[in-house]
């Protein structure tokens, strides 16, 4: 009976107990966020920026980030509980939310796509992801004390070789689960993983290293030692260690350790006194995470002397730094940047802070990583896309916990939770790469990095031997400060250009194929010299197009208004946009005779060409189809390097920021196709790719030269590549947008509209147009116009171009009306299905 008055009549609640809910994002395009009830217990646990798990939809369950909490029931649905939280600690620091805040305004998208694009897979869960027994977990030989339901997991990933939540849920028959994933997490026992790429990829690796109070504490190496005395075989182990690392010499080498192969491999060593050791506490084991990039194990090394310019310019940038918040250094290739880079961080990682240095995808190198490496040692973390998820985490909880205080990284690192950010360096800062095309968020990661130093009180340093015309303009007119360095490092010189008129060649029998005699004899001899040369395409595959000669027949891609590249190497036509590809027919399919012509040529070609007119020269070639797997890209690199290659063929490449000594020649084979792309930028694109690539010879005193290629030597542009006069070219451009109002005298936002028939993406992109300029006006509206590769993958496309000039509108209200224009096109019944894309300062 009173079991069922107790079951009517709840006890009254405290009334000190509160109600909390909180918003959470998901990472998912949704348009708002979603409040769920935090269960009274978990009052204490939730916090802004930790993780929880919820119920989203009916069956989903997924990982989010809460955003807000509060006592604010929602008005038009019942909150569902929170099911679970993940973090003691928010993973997620406040002003990364307020940059996650801004992405979504700013670039127009949802907050849950930023989210999605930050976090690592694996700080990623939902009912789909999957646990594994972690790499370096051995049952057998670890003794990690387990919870019986801990237990029940390991047992049953031992006989499986994943499992899902779902099936980890359904194995202890419990709801609330994941604290047992995230405890054997912790225990090192699992990793999650959401790829079956990233399954047992090699990146811990098991070291050992004398227990620290042995080492810090006087005497206790010698006491150590006496008491080993009577153990012979263990005192070889231990003599073997300090062979390795002499503590006696420094005891900081300890902390490092080496590896516990190099021990168990030692044939000399009996591994039972090994393992003794370990248990008796002697020797402790601990797990490294080892980057993909080779690394030396040095001990830390001093920054190199800066030269008197180098120093002249950091001082320069330290005073400007005073009063601004960004400066820009504008230093030709090889006035040696990186050098004063790093005596900046340096500087800023003494007076406490943290420091991002942002580097365009390609130009992540190993060179680059080894430099760092020497001088900051541990504290520097990587972020690569190339890592894996589980890497990216760690770099992720690094940052975190304060581990690194450097990052080095891609673009994708603007998302990593600094939280005491002091300098932001954008090294290249010109690259186009640094904006993400696809999917949403489409950020510029130089504009994230600004805003990211303004919001933490840091200061950004943006670097460039090509400065973007943006960023000039904003030193001309005294927002940033900047800084030149006008001479290259120690005696070397910049190279000397020299055109060869392609079309003239020609009719004086001078070609053999795409090469002229002059570069070829140039070629031939700095092989001849022992010195290296750099040849630039801006194409891969052998050919852009192949051509039937009987019918004028051009095969083109299915999905895609482009004609299919041919590859010879595994006989393909293939399209560079959606990747379909099939087999290169042998006769024409539409006339069926013999004669298919290859027309134009790319990487692949020049490759083969080369092989044929030089067979003593060891060519390599760069591109994207070479550099597929993971370590290709490394070792082509390392090949050059070490002279194994005389000869690097390759598209934009092997323009980036690579330091090669032996460089003596780059030959530019075709540069008429780049001044010609039609895009506002093309200048400057052209300036920037032909100084860049010039810009890898005549390293470290050998003079280069550089040989460009060209149909058309009048154009304008190839005097001030020679001149390395960017002064004239900056003038002659900016004057060009003012006139034609182009950034930076406004901004722009490409909206592109899809659908996979083009009569219904003309009629959306049309009725889309009016409204735009019915609520921004007509002057700001252009289009729609049908891009020049009309469809890709089986969705035709129509553009419009919005230019919103800078210094009079309100970008906040003009993104809000287009955001409005955008919804209420996607209400009508005519237009469903219809994508549409914003793309704000589109590259
Ligand atoms: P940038 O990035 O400006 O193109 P780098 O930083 O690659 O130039 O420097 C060019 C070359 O000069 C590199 O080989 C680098 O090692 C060398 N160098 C730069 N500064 C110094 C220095 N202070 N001492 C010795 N070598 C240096
Ligand atoms: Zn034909
Ligand atoms: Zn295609």
């Amino acid at each position: 009976m009173s079991e069922l008055l107790n079951f009517n009549y709840p006890p009254e609640p405290a009334t000190d107990r509160v109600t909390l809910f909180a918003d959470v994002i998901l990472p998912l395009p949704l348009p708002k966020l979603y409040t769920y009830r935090i269960p009274y217990e978990m009052n204490d646990e939730v916090s802004v920026g930790v993780r929880v798990i919820v119920q989203f939809g009916a069956k989903k369950v997924l990982s989010c980030i809460v955003a807000d909490i509060h006592e604010n029931a929602p008005a038009d649905y019942q909150a569902k509980y929170i099911l679970d939280v993940l973090d003691d600690k928010p993973i997620i620091t406040a002003p990364q939310l307020k940059l996650f805040k801004w992405i979504a305004d700013y670039y127009m998208c949802t907050l849950g796509e930023v989210i999605n694009a930050a976090l690592p897979s694996a700080l990623k869960l939902s009912s789909e992801s999957r646990i594994q027994l972690h790499p370096h977990y051995n049952p057998e030989e670890d003794e990690i004390i387990f919870a019986p339901q801990e237990e029940k997991i390991i047992f049953a990933l031992q006989n499986n070789q994943a499992l899902t939540f779902t099936e980890v849920g359904n194995l202890l028959q419990i709801k609330s689960y994941h604290k047992f994933i995230k405890s054997l997490i912790q225990k090192e026992a699992i990793i999650i993983f959401e790829q079956v790429s990233d399954k047992f990829s090699p990146k811990v690796v098991k070291k050992v290293r004398i227990a620290e109070h042995f080492v810090q504490e006087e005497g206790m190496l010698e006491e150590l030692f006496n008491q080993l005395t009577p153990q012979p075989k263990q005192l070889d182990v231990l003599l073997n260690y300090l062979q390795f690392v002499p503590v006696h010499q420094d005891i900081n080498l300890n902390y490092r350790g080496i590896e516990k192969n190099a021990l168990t491999n030692n044939p000399h060593l009996s591994a039972s006194s090994i393992n003794t050791l370990i248990k008796k506490g002697v020797l402790e084991q601990f797990d490294q995470i080892v980057s993909r990039f080779p690394m030396e194990h040095e001990s830390q090394q001093l920054p190199m002397a800066l030269s008197e310019h180098q120093l002249q310019a950091k001082d320069e940038i330290l005073g400007l730094f005073k009063e601004k918040e960004t400066v820009l250094l504008h230093g030709v290739t090889g006035s040696g940047k990186t050098e004063v880079y790093i005596d900046l961080i340096k500087h800023a990682l003494d007076s406490g802070g943290q420091v991002l240095y942002l580097l365009p995808e390609i130009a992540l190198t190993a060179q680059i990583v080894t430099r760092l490496m020497k001088v900051f040692g541990d504290k520097l973390g990587i972020y690569h896309s190339k890592f894996s998820d589980n890497e990216r985490a760690e770099v992720w909880q690094g940052v975190l916990s304060g581990r690194f205080q450097v990052v080095i990284g891609v673009r994708s690192s603007i998302f990593l939770p600094f939280h005491d950010l002091s300098l932001v360096i954008v090294d290249e800062e010109h690259e186009p790469s640094y904006k993400q095309y696809d999917p949403a968020p489409r950020y510029n990661a130089r504009e994230t990095a600004l805003m990211m130093a303004h919001l933490q009180g840091a200061k950004t340093l943006l670097g460039s031997a090509t400065p973007s015309i943006e960023s000039y303009y904003n030193c001309k007119t005294g927002r940033w400060g900047l800084v030149n360095m006008t001479k290259r490092f120690g005696e070397a010189k910049l190279p000397e250009i020299e055109l060869v008129d392609t079309r003239r060649e020609q009719q004086r029998k001078n070609m053999h194929s795409h090469f002229s005699a002059k570069l070829l004899n140039d070629i031939e001899e700095r092989l001849k010299r022992h010195e290296q040369v750099i040849l630039f395409q801006n194409r891969r595959g052998y050919a852009p197009f192949i051509s039937c000669d009987e019918c004028s027949w051009i095969p083109k891609c299915k999905f895609c208004a482009v004609s299919l590249s041919y590859h010879k190497f595994n006989n393909e036509l293939r399209c560079h946009y959606c990747g379909y590809h099939e087999r290169m027919p042998h006769d024409c399919p539409a006339c069926g005779a013999t004669t298919l012509r290859s027309m134009g040529f790319g990487t692949e070609k020049v490759e083969d060409e080369l092989k044929l007119l030089l067979p003593e020269a060891e060519v390599q070639r760069m591109d994207l189809d070479t550099t597929k797997k993971k370590n290709s890209y490394q070792q082509i690199i390392s090949d050059f390097e070490s002279g194994r290659t005389n000869v690097l063929v390759g598209t934009q490449m092997v323009t980036k920021g690579l330091d090669f000594e032996n460089v003596s020649l780059v030959g530019i084979l075709n540069a008429d196709t780049i001044i010609n792309f039609p895009d506002f930028r093309a200048h400057e694109r052209a300036y920037q790719l032909f100084v860049q690539v010039s810009g890898r010879a005549g390293r470290k005193g050998k003079p280069g030269s550089v040989i460009i290629q060209t149909r058309d030597p009048l154009q304008p542009i190839f005097n001030k590549v020679r001149s390395n006069d960017y002064q004239t070219l900056y003038e002659h451009e900016i004057e060009e947008r003012m006139r034609f109002g182009y950034p930076p005298f406004t901004r722009m936002i490409r909206v592109t509209v899809k659908h996979v028939d083009d009569k219904t993406a003309e009629n959306a992109a049309i009725v889309l147009a009016k409204d735009l300029t019915d609520r921004l006006g007509k002057q700001q509206v252009l289009g729609p116009e049908v891009p020049y590769i009309f469809k890709i993958r089986n969705l035709f496309l129509q553009e419009i171009h919005i230019k919103l000039p800078r210094e009079t509108t309100n970008l906040k209200s003009a993104k809000g009306q287009i955001a409005q224009a955008i919804f209420n096109l996607k209400l009508l019944a005519d237009f469903k299905g219809v994508r549409i894309v914003a793309d704000v300062d589109p590259m």
